[in-house]
């Protein structure tokens, strides 16, 4: 039968509703909370590791920008030295401009801006040294005009000597060496080359096109990044973390261990449910084994007490006439076989159970195997006052069959139709071919059995507790074993019934086949 998990559980007794809810309560729902906390734990962890890298990578490209104006004013100082030399023997404006000219490999065209022009110049001051700049102060060029303080031979300042260059040129051609040996080598540098080598850095231009790149980025930048400042103004720089990097690991590593909670718990949740589950088979399992052990009790005690009454009313001659004696002997028969029939059915079971079971399956005659079931039948369907019919034609193919189980299954369907039969008392037997199988069929005018049950009736210990069947003992043994043994001969049980008019249970059984495949009649 197909009931949920809490139909099942529906079925309790409120103390095991409550034992099972506590015990589903103590694994459940800690583990839920576990998981929550656990996964809440990582998060949070996670967000820190995040934070804490943005303001890291926030302070390199803080740091980038400072390294390039060093990196700029470092090439001037260089290369403005013999200007410096000239202004310092006091050298006019043309032979300052020739000393500029010899060293301008690094820039683009030299320049030279007397003190007195030096207002239109915006400085700043990287690593003590003024580095002065201007927007095309001649209208000469595009680019930024860079240029550092020329001192006569007082000391007194003259004017400034620089170049124009071209500050994406500039970058593109020098990134990589300012990241990695500036960035690097600096005293101030928290970290070092240690906590930048897994660090990308992009440069972008005022248009947002990217000018250069060290290493490459784990994802697309996600912040504005540093403006850069003095000549380079309007270039941002962008400091990511690479794949390799450990937040990067890390943020690898949380969508693995939360989705591992998550795993963890529904195998926690599923392991429970199954242990549930399992605990609800084996009560059901307890509850159905003590219901058979008294159903079989009482099926075996009755023949017993049955027997024994008649024994002793035929050894002290309790009886009038000789056809009374008779009578009594029959009873004993009768109650004998069927003591008889209910321990071949506990045996049988049982061997089917441990698979120990082997059929023997042979060429059977039909009609044979049927009056050889209604020979040792007869006389309980006589005595229990029942009108019985068989209808079997002697002209029906052989059977591939195991004669001693079909006749096994007969008598459980007789034996039921005359438990489950009231006052109408008609037992019909008869066979014929469908199917290229045979169907040996049993039908009584008895209670019946509703749609629902009939699905069930097959399973083993199974009995419908309603109505008669309820005062009808029974071991819930037989429907099952007959369903069990006609599955072993490759055939089937059917059952069509209405409730109130009567059963038809039907055997099918193949037919024999000789090993060149035809059937024999
Ligand atoms: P038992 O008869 O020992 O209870 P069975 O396995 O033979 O066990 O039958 C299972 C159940 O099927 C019975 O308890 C009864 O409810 C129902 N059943 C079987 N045969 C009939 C029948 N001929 N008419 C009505 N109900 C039947």
């Amino acid at each position: 039968m197909n009931v949920t998990l809490f139909e099942r559980l529906a079925t309790l007794t409120k103390s095991r509703q409550r034992k099972l809810g506590l015990l589903v309560g103590a694994v459940a729902v800690p583990a839920l909370i576990l998981a929550a906390f656990a996964t809440l734990l990582t998060l949070r962890v996670a967000r820190e590791v995040q934070a804490e890298n943005t303001r890291y990578c926030g302070y390199v490209e803080g740091k980038i920008t400072e390294a390039f104006e060093q990196e700029l004013i470092a090439q001037l100082r260089d290369a403005v030295v013999p200007a410096e030399g000239v202004a310092h023997e006091g050298g006019d404006r043309p032979a300052l401009l020739a000393a500029l000219a010899s060293r301008s490999r690094q820039f683009e065209a030299p320049h030279y801006v007397p003190v007195e022009d030096m207002a239109g110049l915006s400085v700043i001051m990287v690593e003590s040294n003024m580095l002065l700049y201007g927007d095309d102060p001649t209208g000469r060029h595009q680019h930024p005009f860079a240029a550092v303080v020329l001192r006569g031979p007082d000391g007194e300042v003259t004017g400034a000597g620089g170049w124009w260059f071209n500050p994406r040129a500039f970058i593109a051609t020098r990134l990589a060496t300012v990241v990695r040996d500036r960035l690097s080598s600096s005293p101030r540098m928290y970290g070092g080359i240690e906590s930048t080598r897994y660090l990308c850095v992009q440069v972008y231009d005022t248009q947002g096109n990217e000018v250069g790149r060290v290493r490459d980025p784990a994802r697309a930048p996600v912040t504005r990044g540093a403006e850069m400042t003095g000549p380079f103004e309007g270039y941002r720089v962008h400091v990511t973390p690479t794949a390799q990097a450990p937040v990067s690991l890390a943020g690898r590593f949380v969508i693995v261990e939360v989705s591992l909670i998550a795993l963890l718990t529904l195998v926690m949740l599923a392991s429970t449910a199954i242990g549930v589950r399992y605990i609800l088979r084996q009560i059901e399992l307890v509850q159905v084994k003590s219901s058979f052990v008294s159903n079989v009790t009482h099926e075996l005690k009755t023949p017993v007490a049955v027997i024994k009454l008649a024994v002793e009313t035929l050894e002290m001659r309790r009886y009038r006439t000789p056809e009374e004696g008779d009578k009594y002997l029959r009873t004993i028969l009768r109650e004998s076989d069927r003591l008889a029939q209910l321990v071949d059915n506990i045996l049988d079971f049982s061997r089917l159970e441990s698979g120990q079971k082997t059929l023997r399956l042979t060429s059977v005659s039909v009609p044979d195997v049927v009056s050889m079931a209604m020979e040792s039948f007869r006389l309980r369907l006589e005595d229990g006052g029942f009108v019985y019919s068989v209808d079997v034609p002697e002209a029906l193919p052989r059977v591939k069959a195991d004669p001693i189980a079909i006749q096994h299954c007969l008598l459980n369907l007789l034996d039921n139709a005359m438990k489950y039969s009231k006052e109408r008392k008609e037992v019909r037997l008869w066979a014929s071919e469908r199917d290229g199988m045979v169907g040996i069929s049993v039908s009584d005018r008895g209670i019946g059995i509703d749609a629902e049950d009939q699905k069930r009736i097959f399973d083993k210990f199974a009995r419908v507790e309603t109505g008669l069947v309820h005062t009808v003992k029974g071991a819930g043994l037989g429907l099952s074993l007959v369903e069990q043994l006609i599955r072993a001969h490759h055939g089937r049980v059917e059952v069509a019934s209405t409730p109130g008019e009567g059963s038809i249970f039907t055997l099918l059984i193949p037919i024999w086949t000789e090993p060149n495949g035809s059937p024999r009649a």
